[in-house]
C-alpha cells in the first residue's frame, strides 16, 4: 500500500519519534503549524476516524490523551494544546490514514483556536438549530 505513515511505522521512512507503544506510533509533523506539532497514528491503517471500529477509536484517542500530557510535562513553555483531526478532503485531510494533531500552544503565540476553522454555517437562527438537531437525532 503506497501510505505514507505506513511506511513511517515500517521504519522505511524516518520520523523524529515522540512516543511508541505496541499500537500506536507519535512523531513531529514535517512541516508543523506549533513548536512540538506532534501527529499520533494507529499502526493498523485505517483511511480516516469514521472508518475505524468505535474500539480502535477509543484506543486512538487514550494514544492521544496519553501524548498530550507527555507534550504538556515536557515541552518548556508550554501553556496549552489544541487537538483536531482533519477528516475526509473537504476538512483538509491530505494522509488518508487516520492521525490526531496535537499543537503546543503558549500564551501569546498568536494562533487561532477551532473555532476560526473557516465555516459555511447557515445561521445561528434557532429554527435551523433546531432542524438540524432532530435530523441528527430521529
Ligand atoms: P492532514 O492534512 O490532516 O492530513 O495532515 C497530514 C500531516 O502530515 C501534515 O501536517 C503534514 O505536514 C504531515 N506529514 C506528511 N508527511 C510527513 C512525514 N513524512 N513526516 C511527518 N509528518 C508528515
Ligand atoms: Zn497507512
Amino acid at each position: 500500500m503506497n501510505c505514507i505513515f505506513c511506511k513511517i511505522i515500517a521504519g522505511e521512512i524516518p520520523c523524529y519519534k515522540v512516543y511508541e507503544d505496541d499500537t500506536h506510533l507519535a512523531f513531529l509533523d514535517i512541516s508543523p503549524c506549533a513548536d512540538g506539532h506532534t501527529i499520533v497514528i494507529p499502526k493498523k491503517h485505517a483511511a480516516a476516524f469514521v472508518e475505524m471500529s468505535p474500539e480502535e477509536a477509543g484506543a486512538l484517542f487514550e494514544a492521544v490523551n496519553k501524548v498530550s500530557n507527555l507534550i504538556l510535562k515536557k515541552m518548556d513553555g508550554i501553556t496549552g494544546l489544541t487537538i483536531g483531526m482533519n477528516t475526509y478532503e473537504s476538512a483538509g485531510q491530505s494522509v488518508m490514514h487516520t492521525h490526531a494533531h496535537i499543537f503546543p500552544r503558549f500564551k501569546g503565540d498568536g494562533g487561532g483556536n477551532t473555532h476560526t476553522i473557516v465555516s459555511s454555517a447557515k445561521s445561528a437562527d434557532s429554527e435551523y438549530l433546531k432542524k438540524i438537531s432532530e435530523q441528527l437525532t430521529k
